[in-house]
């Protein structure tokens, strides 16, 4: 019988596992995942350590251990694998509770093994504020223990996580200062979004404090570059996140120039019968048609299922990617899809930027609200390539539109006819996309009709 080994249990590992058993029954499978617990959305975590009433933990398991264990996967937890040997057909094994060391033979080889969070490097005194991580369930749990009645926290990176845990934690108690690095928030976003960001974490109560890093933590707090104290009981180190490539690297498999693992559409690697899926591995960006690491739980997930198909003998392919994300400040949503205009450049078109502020529903409902939306255009064929969105209504509706337009190479034009539902509350009669659509046609010179 064939053996599949699955590195890593979380988002592609255990898609992938469930995705091979249903596809090929009687396939061994075999996932070795260095933490307790499998399958949980860490998407989810932020909100969970925000109101664990309304989200508690268990919530956030998909799908137990127990669960893969009665549906044929022999998944070991607290195992993590160290070697693997792809011409012997070979993996070393460490049991974390036991110490103990065991080899495990396999036919094929999936790496999933992630991203872990990159740890700052910033000097530390005895007795100063802990400073933690959020990647995993039990950084979350540790994070928990440390909220206290009247607490204050520092966020060391104001992305996505950052971003996210500055709610959390204010619906914690804690007094809450953000410190970014950049000059400003989301550097990679329209400097407009950025700053309506800032306004807004400001309006909840966060201090944000851009273009500084933390110098040290100290007893009481933590020290800025630029000399500044501010107190402190906790400090979330949120700067960011890296491949887990060393395993797969060092078994032969060709790293990309995105640092992470190349694939082709079948999730294939250099090496015959090994694959890699979700944020360990690259993706084809679907504009550009370059290799992109986007480390995104739906990536994650989509390419996990290929890379299971595959496995169990099937012909699947992963069609590539768009980066579209999105992600909550409070009550505001931030969105993005495509290319932003630096990244047209690159690409070799020849990008406009159109903007436009539009209800999210007929004016006169009461909960319409506007969006402030902008779209990346191609000036010579009106194609779109990119979007950024941010308000608190309806930006998920009008980012998952363009993307979708898009992802189906539709140019301004087309997306300014879009047939998109209607009716007050839930849109004006030309939703957010459509006038964007109208407003660049007419930038690239394309009269409606031509
Ligand atoms: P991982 O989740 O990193 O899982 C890999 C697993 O493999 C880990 O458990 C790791 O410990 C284990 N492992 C690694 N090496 C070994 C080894 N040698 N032996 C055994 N086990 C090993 N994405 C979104 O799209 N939307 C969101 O809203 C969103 N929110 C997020 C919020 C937070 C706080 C975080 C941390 C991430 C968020 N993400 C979000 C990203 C998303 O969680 C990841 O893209 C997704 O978890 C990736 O899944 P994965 O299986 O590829 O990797
Ligand atoms: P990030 O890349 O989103 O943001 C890191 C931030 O830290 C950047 O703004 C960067 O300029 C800043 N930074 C870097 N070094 C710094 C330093 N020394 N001091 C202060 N600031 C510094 O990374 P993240 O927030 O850790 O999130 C990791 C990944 O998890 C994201 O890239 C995303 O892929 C995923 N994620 C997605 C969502 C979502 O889609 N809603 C939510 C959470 C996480």
């Amino acid at each position: 019988m064939t053996r599949i080994l699955i590195v890593g249990g979380i988002a592609a590992g255990m898609k992938a596992a469930a995705t091979a058993r249903r596809r090929k029954p009687d396939l061994d499978i075999l996932v070795l995942q260095d933490e307790a617990e499998v399958s949980y959305s860490a998407c989810g975590l932020p909100f969970s350590l925000g109101d664990s009433a309304a989200i508690p933990r268990a919530a956030l398991i998909a799908r137990s251990v127990e669960r893969f264990r009665a549906d044929g996967v022999d998944l070991r937890v607290r195992h993590r694998v160290e070697e693997v040997d792809i011409s012997a057909r070979r993996a070393r094994i460490r049991s974390l509770d036991s110490d103990a060391i065991s080899v495990e033979p396999f036919d094929q080889i999936l790496f999933a093994t992630g991203a872990q969070a990159i740890a700052p490097r910033i000097p530390t005194t005895e007795g100063a504020p802990p400073m933690l991580p959020l990647r995993s369930l039990a950084d979350a749990d540790r994070l928990r223990d440390h909220f206290k009645p009247g607490g204050r926290a520092v966020i060391i990176g104001g992305g996505y996580i950052g971003l996210e845990m500055a709610e959390a934690l204010r619906l914690q108690g804690q007094a809450v200062t953000l410190v970014e690095a950049a000059p400003r928030l989301l550097p990679a976003f329209d400097p407009a979004i950025g700053e309506a960001v800032a306004a807004h974490l400001a309006r909840h109560g966060v201090t944000t404090h851009l273009g500084v890093s933390v110098a040290e933590t100290v007893p009481g707090g933590v020290t800025l570059a630029d000399g500044r104290f501010i107190e402190a009981d906790l400090a979330l180190a949120a700067i960011g996140v890296r491949p887990r490539v060393e395993l797969a690297a060092a078994a032969g498999v060709a790293i990309g120039e995105t640092g992470a693992i190349a694939v082709d559409e079948a999730m294939r690697t250099n090496l015959a019968g090994v694959y890699a899926a979700g944020d360990c591995a690259e993706a084809r960006h679907v504009v550009s048609g370059k290799a992109v690491w986007y480390p995104l739980g739906d990536i994650a997930n989509r390419q996990g299922r290929v890379a299971g198909l595959n496995i169990a003998g099937g012909q699947s392919s992963f069609p590539g990617v768009l980066g579209t994300a999105i992600f909550k400040v409070f009550d505001l949503a931030v969105a993005r899809t495509g290319l932003t205009p630096e990244q047209a450049r690159q690409s070799g078109f020849d990008p406009i930027v159109v903007r436009a502020k539009a209800p999210s529903r007929a004016r006169y409902m009461p909960n319409s609200r506007s969006i402030d939306a902008a779209l990346v255009v191609d000036r010579r064929s009106g194609r779109l390539l990119g979007a950024e969105a941010i308000g608190p209504d309806g930006v998920d509706k009008y980012i998952d539109v363009v993307a979708t337009a898009i992802w189906a190479r539709l140019a301004a034009d087309d997306l300014a006819d879009l047939d998109l539902a209607y009716a007050p509350p839930f849109s004006p009669v030309f939703a957010a996309a459509q006038v964007i659509g109208e407003l660049a046609r007419k930038e690239c010179g394309v009269l409606p009709g031509e």
